[in-house]
């Protein structure tokens, strides 16, 4: 089994006790352990993966518990540093009655947007793993300059390199700069998974098949694009493959992506063949594809991200319930 290592940002989602309401009309929050990295992490772990998480809390309560709550998930918390000199970042997600959701940040600054280049040690990067980081990290200094310190030495080590910007344009001074970092970026990374939204912001086009053509650049070999109650679809430079979603009733979609890459990632660190080997095999990719598809549609089914994330045993009786794969 290969090992994973993610990077980004561990915060504190509060979720609202009922679906349906504006920010300013919920009465209780729900505390809920998140961050789209350390999201990815806990759902390799909670599968059965090996994964370390690497980020920066504050010393404060919320950046104990999620240290607690990535430690209970398997997730090995060595590499997370903590911080007196900011807080723990936070997030307010309001949801819809769909179940989908709008985000209010809490971080000026926060503490993991300190984590530095001088704090990635090279020896983390060696190895036949993969390596797993977003957008978000990218934001501010110093966490932009170590993360793409992190992606050159992820490289230099030989590691399968995956990007989901999950693109939070509260968190850049414009759209226009998120966009431009996050294209210059994708060229970098050997696995870009993105949404529908996404790969519409990012290429203008509507045509899928033209959006692809622009975003599989320099080391991209698989662009993934998950569609929520749609499925998803893998493209590869020749060829596309789409596996449905599993019919489920969603009560709150956070964490739905990253438990989709966490499904994704635990999948490809199981296999011995090389990556490009795994993604030209169409059965072999199609079974993980089926695998993450499930773990996102788990995750729909309950509040928040991280406490929502399915075991190896939930996925596999989920596939043989729905009769999928
Ligand atoms: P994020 O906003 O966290 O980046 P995302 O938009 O990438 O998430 P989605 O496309 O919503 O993520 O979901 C990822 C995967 O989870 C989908 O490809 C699908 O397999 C599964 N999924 C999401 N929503 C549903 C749903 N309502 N029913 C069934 N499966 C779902």
């Amino acid at each position: 089994m290969k090992s994973i290592l993610s990077l980004g940002e561990a915060l504190i989602d509060f979720v609202p006790e009922e679906n349906g309401k504006a920010l300013k009309d919920v009465h209780s929050f729900v505390k809920a352990p998140g961050g789209a990295p350390a999201n990815v992490a806990a759902a390799v772990a909670k599968l059965g993966g090996n994964v370390s998480f690497i980020g920066k809390v504050g010393n404060d309560g919320f950046g104990k518990f999620l240290i607690e709550t990535l430690d209970q998930a398997g997730v090995k918390t060595d590499k997370v540093f903590t911080t007196n000199d900011a807080l723990t970042s936070l997030a307010f997600v309001s949801l819809k009655e769909d179940g989908e959701r709008d985000f209010s940040f809490y971080r000026d600054p926060a503490a993991d947007q300190l984590l530095n280049s001088e704090e990635l040690q090279n020896a983390w990067f060696e190895g036949e793993g993969l390596f797993h980081f977003g957008s978000v990290s990218q934001t501010m200094e110093p966490c932009k300059s170590a993360t793409s310190r992190a992606v050159e030495l992820a490289l230099a080590g030989g590691m399968i390199v995956s990007y989901d910007p999950n693109v939070r344009l509260q968190l850049w001074s414009s759209a226009a700069e998120a966009k431009e970092t996050i294209l210059n970026t994708i060229p970098y990374a050997h696995l870009i998974k993105i949404s529908e939204e996404e790969c519409f912001f990012l290429t203008g086009e509507q045509d899928e098949n033209k959006a692809v053509r622009q975003l599989i650049a320099g080391n991209v070999k698989a662009l993934l694009i998950t569609k929520g109650e749609k499925g998803s679809t893998l493209h590869t430079k020749s060829s596309s493959i789409h596996v449905p979603s599993i019919q489920v009733k969603p009560v709150d979609t956070t964490g739905a992506g990253d438990a989709f890459v966490g499904g994704l990632l635990f999948g490809l660190s199981q296999q011995n063949q090389t990556f490009e080997t795994i993604i030209d095999n169409e059965e072999i990719i199609k079974e993980i594809l089926v695998f993450a598809n499930a773990c996102g549609a788990l995750t729909t089914m309950k509040r928040g991200a991280i406490l929502a994330l399915p075991s190896q045993e939930e996925v596999k009786e989920l596939i043989l319930k729905k009769k999928v794969g």
